[in-house]
């Protein structure tokens, strides 16, 4: 399902500047943002977070059949990072091929182009991941 537009612009805090929430509880660290930390339920005392953006790679394949938004930047390797403060997220890794990148090779954050061809004219931005 094609998200509008309200719903884009509304996660733009989350994708363009990595935010997420820690739970001050039992420490541990979320992404994307959450209402309640699931180990702690309702002793849990979340707050908000901006993720440095430097990690390892935790997982990653290449995908050579993407969907189509995405068939003019394939190849491309696509990765869970873990990121330093232990969140996971899933993002793209610019600029390299699956033979450059190894399980805990170091990453940070870059800002890119998503996808371009929305019908509504929009190009959407967001953080990926280039080797360090
Ligand atoms: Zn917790």
């Amino acid at each position: 399902m094609k998200e509008s537009i309200p719903l884009t612009w509304r996660k733009i805090p989350a994708r363009y500047r990595l935010l997420g929430v820690k739970c001050t509880t039992c420490s541990t660290y979320y992404f994307p943002k959450r209402l309640v930390c699931p180990k702690c339920r309702r002793r849990g005392r979340l707050e908000e977070v901006r993720y440095s953006g430097k990690g390892k790679v935790y997982s990653f394949t290449e995908i050579t059949s993407p969907p189509v938004a995405f068939q003019d930047q394939a190849p491309y390797v696509l990765a869970i990072i873990e990121l330093d403060e232990g969140a996971k997220v899933t993002g793209q890794i610019v600029d390299a091929r699956a033979s450059d990148v190894k399980i805990g090779s170091r990453v940070d954050k870059v800002f890119r182009i998503i996808q371009r061809d929305d019908p509504e004219g929009l190009i959407h931005y967001g953080f990926k991941f280039k080797l360090v």
